[in-house]
């Protein structure tokens, strides 16, 4: 039987308003081969703040994080310096285990069988961060935005209904116990009134750079459809692997119809007018790599 292990995070959960979307970039792991450089700033950013967080000293951590940002040729080392220079530990409730900085769980969620084939849906994703505070049972899991937009209110806003703090609140409140690294913390999390996820914007247009608490986000009336939410796509995501994949037949290109295409990277090769062309200009386009959230950032 030929086994395929899925491993859904929020961001691919994401991709999934688009079939062909979802099919292009997580089963067929097409990927951008350029590297945009926020993201490269946004991992040096974190990489720097999990270092500090750990207890390294100051140019131990700034040294990795420089080092790092220029051998993946990012072009801007000044700004990245004042960022990590204004990084403030502060902003965060007490760190009580080393297992809760970029903290990663996956964890099976879903099995279906169909033709000769066994696939796997893992959920995973990473939280940049839990604190604790234990004397008013607070449960915080902080994540780092980077951003070059000049107001603090208009990302807080971009995050405040996302996706991805949703998939955090909802993993802390209902499955913390398929989370090894939550064990300790498990009653904690079984209280609605203790657990939030707090965005972190790192504006780097202030000058210098300012790190920024946004508001302590709880969806705990969205905790049932959020599941069920998940579960539906777990199913239409099977599916899809049984009737394009395992043919070799590419999804509808929905996304016309609800102009997912405007920002969608796909789009040249989608809505390409050459007939017949479609894979050859996938391939040239972008790379192929397993969608693998565990190796992000690495
Ligand atoms: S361009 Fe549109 S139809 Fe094509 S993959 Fe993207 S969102 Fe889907």
């Amino acid at each position: 039987m030929r086994i395929i292990n899925l491993k859904l995070d929020p961001s691919a959960l994401k991709q999934s308003g688009c079939d062909r979307r979802f099919q292009l970039s997580i089963m067929r792991g097409h990927t951008s081969s350029i590297t945009a450089e926020p993201l490269t700033m946004g991992t040096a950013i974190h990489k720097y703040a999990h270092q500090r967080a750990r207890g390294d000293d100051l140019e131990l951590a700034m040294t990795t994080a420089i080092d790092w940002y220029l051998e993946h040729l990012g072009v801007d080392s000044t700004l990245l310096i004042s960022a990590i220079s204004t990084y403030n530990p502060s902003l965060f409730l007490p760190l009580i285990n080393l297992g809760h900085l970029e903290m990663y769980y996956e964890f099976l969620y879903r099995s279906y069988e169909f033709d000769d084939t066994k696939l796997n849906i893992y959920l995973c994703g990473t939280i940049d961060r839990l604190g604790i505070n234990q004397e008013t049972q607070q449960v915080v899991a902080y994540d780092y935005k980077s951003t070059r937009k000049y107001k603090l209110s208009e990302v807080v806003n971009d995050y405040r209904y996302t996706v991805q703090f949703m998939f955090y609140y909802w993993i802390l409140r209902r499955h913390h116990d398929k989370v090894p690294q939550l064990f300790n913390v498990g009653e904690l999390c079984d209280s609605a009134t203790n657990v939030f996820v707090q965005p972190v914007p790192i504006l780097l247009s202030a000058k210098p750079p300012t790190w920024n608490r946004g508001p302590l986000l709880q969806f705990e009336t969205h905790l049932d459809e959020f599941e069920h939410m998940v579960g539906l796509q777990c199913d239409s995501i099977a599916q899809l692997y049984q009737l394009y994949q395992s043919q070799g037949l590419l999804a509808p290109p929905v996304g016309t119809m609800s102009d997912l295409c405007t920002r969608c990277e796909y789009a040249p090769a989608c809505h390409s007018q050459i007939e017949g062309k479609f894979d050859d200009m996938i391939e040239s386009l972008f790379t192929t790599r397993v969608y693998d959230p565990s190796k992000f950032g690495k």
